[in-house]
């Protein structure tokens, strides 16, 4: 494993994290929490030490699986723990709320959900834009310096949302999507965390399975899961997506002796300014090929070529925005409509 280090956090940080998503169950057709655990527990054997989470991840149920998991396995100081605050549900969904009354609100159970009594990194989910930045980075430095929390993280803000933030409260990491499908953060977000000395976390590296190379056109999703509606698989476009990743495959095969997933990993490692790639996982054997992803890296030839190969083949791309969810309007709280995390 490779591991790097995040502001204000002592232990090191693994650069491939454990994204617990999908361990929360909901949008991702169910889960089995004895399976989560045994994941969770299979990732810290591989040398993982930072798990991700957030309390919209089946409303709780990802941080529950997640503390059980430390607390069975023991060595809560050597977990990176990094979950997030600021987002609230209303119904089946979730709306933004980074108040100063939430987020004091949040911690405590969050804290209680992971058992424990500090959280490595916390991170703001989504911009709330009917809270101040102001109001919500002064909160945050309030947890930090009682020692609840050892730094301060956002996730999908803007670099004008980060600026103002951090002249109230020192940003340690921003977490935006990142993965060779959706590329936006290198224009934008990864150089100027890399100028301005914060980590990245950067999310969905296998662009929700994707690019582990084991879909197929006629593979359904079941129950409630978010790729049901994600425009990336619906056709036509998602046959352009799966000729990539067909083109991509061979590709790794042929010039590494490794498979699609590795290297879309390694591709999202390899860009400077990426300190660590977020990978969901809920089944210890999806893991395997963490081994096929450490201890080499792409060369500029290799980097032009995906390029070249995802240019060509999607030749309809959207990015992850569907995922966002609505803004609060405080005028008519209980009117908004909700939407999945
Ligand atoms: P991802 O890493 O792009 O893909 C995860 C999915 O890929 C898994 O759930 C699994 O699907 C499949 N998979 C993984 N390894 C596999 C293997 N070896 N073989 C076959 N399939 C495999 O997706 P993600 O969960 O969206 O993103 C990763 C993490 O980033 C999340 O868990 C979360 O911590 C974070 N995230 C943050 C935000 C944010 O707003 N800050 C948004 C999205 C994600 P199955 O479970 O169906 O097997």
């Amino acid at each position: 494993m490779e591991y790097a280090s995040i502001p204000g956090v002592s232990t090191p940080a693994s650069r491939v994290g454990l994204g617990t998503w999908a361990m929360g169950g909901t949008q991702w057709g169910g889960t089995d929490d004895d399976e989560s655990v045994r994941t969770i527990h299979a990732a810290l054997d591989l040398g993982v030490t930072l798990l991700d989470t957030a309390p919209a991840y089946g409303f709780g149920h990802s941080e529950e699986v997640v503390g059980r998991a430390i607390a069975e396995r023991g060595g809560r100081e050597r977990v990176v723990v990094a979950t997030k605050v600021g987002l609230e549900q209303r119904g089946d969904g979730v709306i933004r709320n980074s108040s100063r009354r939430r987020i004091f609100e949040e911690i405590e159970v969050s804290l209680r959900r992971l058992r424990t009594d500090y959280i490595d990194l916390y991170q703001v989910h989504w911009p709330d834009f009917d809270t101040p930045y102001e109001e919500t980075a002064q909160a945050l430095l309030d947890l930090q310096r009682a020692g609840r929390i050892r730094a301060i993280g956002v996730s999908n803000y803007s670099i004008e949302a980060m600026e103002r933030f951090r002249r109230v409260a020192p940003l340690a990491s921003a977490q935006p999507p990142l993965n060779l499908f959706e590329r936006q953060a290198l224009e934008d977000i990864v150089p100027w965390c890399r100028a301005n000395g914060l980590a990245t976390l950067t999310y969905g590296a296998l662009c929700r399975g994707l690019l582990t190379g084991g879909m197929r056109e006629d593979t359904r999703f079941e129950g409630d899961d978010l790729r049901k509606t994600d425009p990336k698989f619906q056709p036509p476009r998602y046959a352009q997506y799966l000729q990539a990743v067909q083109r991509l495959a061979q590709f790794a095969r042929e010039r590494y002796g490794k498979g699609v997933l590795p290297l879309a990993v390694r591709w999202v490692l390899d860009q400077p300014g990426v300190t660590v790639a977020l990978w969901g996982a809920r089944h210890p054997g999806e893991l395997e090929p963490l081994r096929d992803v450490v201890g080499w890296s792409l060369d500029s030839e290799a980097l032009a070529y995906t390029d070249s190969v995802v240019n060509e083949s999607v030749r309809d791309p959207v990015g992850p925005e569907f995922m966002a969810p609505p803004e609060r309007r405080p005028e008519e709280p209980d009117e908004q409509p909700v939407a999945p995390v």
